[in-house]
């Protein structure tokens, strides 16, 4: 025991580990302000569906019991809701578990993971986790290229992240090119459809995903979430549908109880909140295009976005930074995203009718001068 050379005086994490930059969460808090307008982190302008909250409170005498590991009773509203087969689905500890597993399951080291340039970055954390090198495919005009993923790919390919919509950048690829990406794709690349924004698409062509995965190749996933148009992001709830190998392989690794009882009940309860995903989606779009209007009359740039986010674009990172800092003299939060590669620019979140007139005026009086 005494004579073996041990190589580090203390546990060492594996060299992928400390590669990581942690993920940036949006900032929630300003030094010295009270009222905070958080427009950092696309959590929906309404707050969570009141009937998730009274399913919250109601099943708070219970929680000394172990959830439902299968989330079976969501699983079967999920299916009913979205007309899918429950079987073939899995909840999540928000989709952020699912990536992180998919990751471990199809990846890992000496293979590769392709993303786009400034695609969500839970794709290059968990993919550099499971050891796979993580490879940001160019995109052109901040919206994903086709052409480009399908010529990255190598032998070593094993899944290909697409947000469609896409986070932070709001564009969102047709369903044709969607399409011939799968096409494009080897059948053994898994291609992971993150739609965790799909509710507000109103592009009658688009697909969140459920079509590619019925389509029979065994190798797409539809990834989804309670956290945006749900307003449940505090409650960590996730799902995806996919192929019956990719459900069993993901049942064997994930959390046993991943989904917590209180988040069970007060997901099932959202879905059947009446009017809750329209209501939200028409107040979006009315404000989303009132807010980039409001910024466009000021003269700062903003991207088109099919989301509940847009990016303004101070065309410098300066700007960008006095831009930030002043919003918050205001206390109000957006979202630097020099993170993302995109250092002239800020995301903003759509929230109320109230939060979008003061961001607006904010950045009114910033460009003033004020
Ligand atoms: C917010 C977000 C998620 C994470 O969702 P959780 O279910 O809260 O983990 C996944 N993908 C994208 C693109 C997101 O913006």
């Amino acid at each position: 025991m005494t004579d073996i050379v041990r190589p580090a005086p203390r546990p060492m994490p594996r060299a992928e580990v400390m590669q990581i930059s942690a993920y940036v969460s949006g900032e929630s808090k300003i030094e010295g302000v009270n009222r905070i307008i958080k427009l950092s982190s696309n959590e929906g302008a309404f707050g969570p569906p009141p009937s998730a909250q009274a399913a919250f409170v109601k099943v708070a005498s219970e929680m000394h019991r172990y959830p439902d590991g299968g989330s079976n009773a969501l699983r079967r509203a999920l299916g009913e809701r979205f007309g899918l087969d429950p079987e073939r689905i899995v909840c999540g500890t928000g989709s952020d578990e699912l990536i992180q597993h998919i990751c471990h399951i199809y990846a890992g080291p000496g293979t590769d993971i392709l993303m786009t340039m400034h695609g969500f970055s839970m794709y290059q954390i968990s993919g550099t986790y499971s050891g796979a090198r993580v490879i940001k495919v160019p995109e052109k005009n901040l919206c994903t290229d086709v052409d480009a993923l399908i010529a990255n790919v190598t032998p070593e390919t094993r899944v290909v992240f697409i947000a469609n919509p896409n986070n932070p950048t709001g564009s969102l690829l047709p369903q044709s090119e969607i399409e011939r990406l799968r096409a494009g794709l080897p059948d053994d690349v898994l291609l992971v459809l993150d739609a965790a924004y799909s509710e507000y698409v109103d592009d009658p062509d688009y697909d969140a995903g459920a079509k590619l995965v019925d389509a029979g190749g065994e190798n797409t996933i539809m990834l989804r979430t309670f956290s945006k148009v749900f307003g449940m992001g505090g409650m960590r709830v996730g799902w995806m549908y996919a192929p019956a190998k990719v459900i069993d392989a993901m049942n064997r690794v994930r959390g046993v109880f991943n989904v917590n009882i209180a988040a069970q009940h007060a997901a099932v309860a959202a879905l059947a909140e009446p009017g809750w995903v329209e209501t939200s989606v028409a107040h979006n779009k009315t404000w989303r295009e009132w807010l980039r209007a409001a910024l466009e009359a000021v003269a700062i740039k903003t991207w088109p976005s099919v989301g509940n986010f847009f990016l303004a674009d101070f065309e410098s990172d300066a700007r960008a930074k006095q831009a930030n800092e002043y919003l918050k003299s205001r206390g109000i939060i957006v979202r630097g995203v020099a993170g993302y590669h995109l250092p002239t620019m800020l995301r903003i979140t759509v929230g109320t009718e109230e939060e979008c007139r003061l961001v607006a005026a904010a950045l009114a009086d910033f460009q003033a001068g004020k």
